[in-house]
């Protein structure tokens, strides 16, 4: 059971006391006089009943620590604010003060666990995503499946990959026309191969397309090459050889593709050789 105290100050007397007393009095979950009663039984106005209340005493909710067991004291000055206390409290008022300092120690600490956990479990999700897109690109580098791209796909991701910026896209590709379907087509195909990211702002507007920048580079580092190779003239009047000849051994693979232009080329050097290069004609 809980239980209350009233303190008063130095200079009250006897009969304040009483009144202070039969103000304060509480029983049953409820204060035996009301204001009213008092008026009448101590002949006294509201106000003065008012200050007298507030000049002369306080009063103090004794509480028992729900977890130490040991008294403390919460003062109030109102019979509005008793209520409250004697009657009506959270677990954090049901403990004393050093309790609550622990309380709330341990609060901050399952809290703080909480989102250590957390950014452990976002942590691995991120990786577990940058080893699942690595492990997609290297597929996609091994495969080099834009080399195995239908043409119309082809030629839109050709396109994209020449572009620096979005602006460049919009301009270039979509002809200022952003909802073009003939060119947002080929563009989702190409994002669900892995061969282009559509980056978007947080309203799911379209900011940028890219191509991965592993794959980009790998594409570069064999997309224009030229290949170029000299012959030598064989001198012979001899109609059964050819006139210009070389023997060679490629550096790299060489790669070209059914669908797109190529420009070949013979060029006489000073020393009466020949360069012959094959080159796409759109870089
Ligand atoms: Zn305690």
């Amino acid at each position: 059971m809980k239980k209350y105290r009233i303190v008063f100050s130095k200079e009250v007397t006897e009969t304040e006391k009483k009144i202070i007393q039969d103000y304060w009095l509480f029983e049953n979950d409820a204060f035996v006089n009301t204001n009213k009663e008092l008026e009448a039984k101590y002949n006294l106005n509201p106000a003065k009943i008012t200050k007298l209340i507030k000049d002369k005493s306080y009063c103090v909710v004794v509480e028992k620590c729900k977890e130490c067991q040991s008294e403390f004291d919460r003062k109030v000055e109102t019979k509005g604010s008793f209520i409250i206390k004697f009657c009506r409290s959270n677990y954090s008022q049901k403990i004393c003060k050093k309790c609550n300092l622990e309380y709330k120690r341990e609060r901050e600490k399952e809290i703080q666990e909480k989102e250590r956990k957390e950014a452990i479990k976002l942590e691995e999700r991120r990786l577990l995503a940058v080893a699942n897109e690595t492990e997609k690109l290297n597929q996609i580098i091994k495969d080099k499946i834009w080399l195995k791209l239908e043409e119309e796909i082809y030629d839109v991701f050709h396109q994209i990959i020449n572009c620096k910026t979005f602006s460049e896209i919009e301009r270039n590709i979509f002809k200022n026309q952003i909802s073009r379907n003939e060119i947002w087509n080929p563009i989702y195909s190409l994002e669900k191969l892995g061969l282009l990211k559509i980056e978007r702002d947080r309203s799911n507007r379209v900011i940028n397309i890219v191509c991965p920048e592993k794959l980009l580079k790998v594409i570069l580092s064999t997309k224009n090459k030229e290949f170029s190779i000299s012959l030598t003239s064989t001198k012979g009047n001899n109609t059964n050889e050819p006139e210009y000849s070389n023997s060679f051994v490629l550096e790299s693979e060489v790669i070209l593709k059914t669908g797109i232009i190529y420009t070949s080329e013979i060029w006489k050097l000073s020393d009466g050789s020949l360069n012959l290069k094959i080159f796409p004609k759109f870089q």
